[in-house]
């Protein structure tokens, strides 16, 4: 296995059209069948993990959700190495979703869980989620949560409804100082936050963060840094698929001024230790 992609957004449901505009990515680039998204992941000896979540800001077809991940999951094992589950944060009852949680970490194609405070509107920090995020915590499986810019909403009056401060790196400061069990990663880099992101991993050992979102040339300069160096071991590779392009992604990777040891640890080996893969 040459890498494990951390962050990776099933393109056979759910595609989000403003994302791609944003990212400037062909629709006829990407892989719209069960078959052909495996088998770019298979050709590139790739293994992924996918997010069950379903952005706001799609509103037409059928939605991505936790089934329809664990079932690519389950069908196409040598591409995906598990899922990233969601839960829904604004549901009336938070009780009820800690129960929602505890199932889906039964579920041995379940990996971990991933948030998006800005799109789903909630600050992990938030003490209304400390029976979710105890339940968690103790199941052990790690919880990323978006960090940062979004694309989602972005260059739209208002936002569409969706304010970035939500993302702000600081708010996981405090979620992992009162789960110091809890292994949190920060998605993406945290522009406009990268620094008090930084700041955060540096200071919270269980804390990490992904590259996703971004060619490695394109990331901050602080960040990338950072990720070569001090933080080497709470680094992950990641790309936003299918905003991010996977091959893309590898070659940018691959040019980066890292020691040979740093990027293997980015690119496989700490993903395999943190989710047991
Ligand atoms: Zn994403």
């Amino acid at each position: 296995m040459r890498a494990i992609d951390v962050h990776v957004h099933p393109s056979t449901r759910g595609l989000d059209s403003q994302a791609c505009h944003y990212f400037r990515r062909n629709l006829d680039d990407v892989p719209r069948t069960e078959e052909k998204f495996a088998n770019l992941y298979i050709q590139q000896d790739v293994k992924a993990l996918l997010i069950g979540w379903h952005p706001s800001t799609v509103r037409e077809g059928t939605r991505n959700s936790n089934d329809h991940v664990i079932d690519l999951a389950t069908k196409y094992p040598n591409a995906f190495a598990g899922v990233l589950a969601s839960l829904d944060t604004g549901a009336p009852d938070l009780a009820e979703v800690a129960k929602e949680a505890e199932a889906l970490l039964e579920s041995p194609k379940v990996k971990g869980f991933k948030f998006h405070p800005p799109d789903q509107g909630f600050y992990p920090s938030d003490r209304r989620y400390y029976g979710i995020w105890e339940v968690l915590q103790a199941g052990g499986k790690p919880v990323m949560f978006h960090a940062g810019f979004t694309v989602l909403g972005a260059n739209t009056d208002g936002g569409s409804g969706i304010a970035l401060e939500y993302g702000r790196p600081i708010h996981l400061d405090t979620l992992a100082r009162d789960f110091p069990r809890m292994k949190i990663i920060a998605a993406h880099p945290g522009w406009p936050w990268q620094e008090e992101l930084i700041g955060v991993v540096t200071h919270k050992k269980n804390v990490y963060v992904d590259t996703s979102g971004y060619l490695a040339e394109q990331l901050p300069e602080i960040f990338l840094k950072a990720i070569g160096g001090r933080l080497q071991d709470r680094a992950l590779f990641g790309t936003d698929f299918p905003y991010v392009d996977l091959k893309k992604a590898l070659v940018s990777f691959d040019k980066v001024d890292f020691k040979d040891t740093a990027k293997e640890k980015i690119l496989f080996s700490n993903a395999q230790g943190l989710f047991n893969i």
